[in-house]
């Protein structure tokens, strides 16, 4: 059996034989996929070695320690590959996987709609199977990157007839296509992460489909799964400018791309880092009940910390989901609420300034108009608390009104579209 430091040392070999830096990175990431040691705890079949997280976060260490470039791991790209590793077909897997090992493709997430954000299972985008393709018809939003993806996973009803659950299928759908109208959104941060994207008579291949028709809730539980435990996981923005080579330039412009959508992310998390410095250099640290509040902040901090670190552990140990992930996501939002009030507390009016002359350049004020964000995006608080209270507490479930036949259900938006035909 391997131990880590064996199949550290073996990395490492293998790092000192292939990187240079003067490559560039699309190349240098094919050589990394093709190797297996980009993503090693998928099978040997789909770019892999078939090891243990804990064996795989070894690897993880030695491209660190290294100093060089691993494969393209961030953002929706991962959510697609555990969904496809889980549901998808052979052909999908060899087709897709590859591109999101390279960070060729990019990719985004395309179930909310207007009528079915948090009643994610009401959604009435719709497919329908003609000859070898399905037609979608219909309207998604807050779909973040959605206006750099080359691809979406996406949630539309295949039957109308099916209780709700039952009648949603999971495609791979081409984003650059004629069919498909992606408009961003303004946000109240002065950003535009998110986008609105519209399906009219839009193609998607019959090999597209992921999982079996009527497969779609199950399909989608594994992505959002994988969302929620992945909330606390911090994005790399710093695209490497220390490092010199074609490939580093390669990353930074990568980055500059990729993650132009989530450079708020630090503010909507509610910068704890921040409130000591502030504290101390605005005086707030002598005042009692500021005090107080920051101790309070910290606690709470310190004890999602925790719970993401025991998320870790056993995502490590390879062990199944548990309730982490939507206790750490209501810890998260319930940090990023209180930071928010705290830094509000000692900045004063101040806080709500932006430009050159305000607290930290706007970053206290992009901090007030971001952490809403936290409590919404990956499911809602009252939501996460539903699923608390259900599945970890075993409290009596919500009444449903839902089990009929979707066509009958009532629904946000009314009859759906053509819901008949
Ligand atoms: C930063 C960000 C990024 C996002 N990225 C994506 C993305 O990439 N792709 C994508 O598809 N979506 C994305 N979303 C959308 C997100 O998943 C939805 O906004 C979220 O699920 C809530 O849905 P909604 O906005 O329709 O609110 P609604 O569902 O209309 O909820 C409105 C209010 O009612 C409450 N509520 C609803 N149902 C219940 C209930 N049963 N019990 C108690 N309270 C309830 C909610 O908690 C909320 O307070 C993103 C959102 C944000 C903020």
């Amino acid at each position: 059996m391997n131990t880590t430091s064996n199949i550290q040392s073996e990395v490492t070999q293998w790092l000192q034989n292939h990187w240079d830096p003067n490559r560039d990175l699309i190349s240098w990431r094919s050589m990394v996929a093709d190797s297996g040691w980009g993503a090693p705890s998928w099978p040997g079949e789909y770019y892999g070695k078939d090891m243990s997280p804990l064996e795989a976060a070894a690897v993880e260490q030695a491209f660190a320690d290294f100093g060089a470039v691993g494969a393209a791991q961030s953002g929706v790209r991962m959510l697609a590959a555990v969904t496809l590793l889980a549901h998808g077909s052979h052909e999908q897997k060899q087709k897709y996987l590859r591109g999101i090992l390279t960070g060729e493709d990019q990719w985004c997430q395309l179930f909310s709609e207007p009528g079915s954000g948090s009643d994610l299972a009401g959604a009435t985008t719709r497919a329908d199977l003609r000859g070898d393709e399905w037609i979608v018809n219909g309207q998604k939003v807050w779909n973040t990157s959605a206006h750099h993806a080359q691809y979406g996973l996406l949630l539309a009803r295949t039957d109308w007839d099916a209780p709700k659950h039952q009648g949603l299928s999971y495609f791979i759908i081409n984003m650059e296509q004629p069919g498909v109208e992606v408009r961003q959104l303004a946000q109240m941060n002065g950003h535009a992460s998110f986008n609105e994207v519209f399906m009219t008579d839009a193609v998607v291949s019959r090999e597209d489909l992921v999982g079996a028709e009527g497969d779609g809730w199950k399909c989608a539980m594994t992505t959002l799964a994988n969302e929620r435990r992945s909330f606390d996981r911090a994005r790399d923005v710093s695209g490497r400018k220390d490092r010199q080579g074609k490939i580093f330039q390669d990353l930074a412009e990568e980055f500059a791309i990729a993650n132009e959508p989530y450079t708020w992310y630090p503010q909507r998390a509610g910068r704890v880092d921040l409130i000591m410095p502030r504290a101390r250099s605005t005086g707030a640290i002598h005042d009692p009940a500021t005090r107080q509040d920051i101790a309070r902040l910290h606690i709470l901090a310190e004890s999602a910390r925790w719970t993401g670190d025991r998320a870790k552990a056993a995502a490590k140990a390879g062990k199944p989901q548990g309730p982490e992930g939507s206790l750490g996501k209501l810890a998260a939002s319930n940090v990023a609420r209180l930071a928010s009030r705290v830094h509000t507390a000692i900045s004063g009016n101040d806080a709500l300034l932006t430009g050159p002359e305000s607290p930290m350049d706007g970053i206290i004020a992009e901090i007030l108009v971001s952490t809403p964000a936290i409590s919404i995006a990956g499911g809602t608080d009252e939501i996460q608390k539903n699923i608390i209270s259900e599945r970890v507490l075993g409290l009596p479930k919500e009444p449903r009104f839902d089990e009929a036949t979707f066509r009958n259900v009532r629904r946000n938006t009314g009859p759906a579209v053509d819901a008949d035909t």
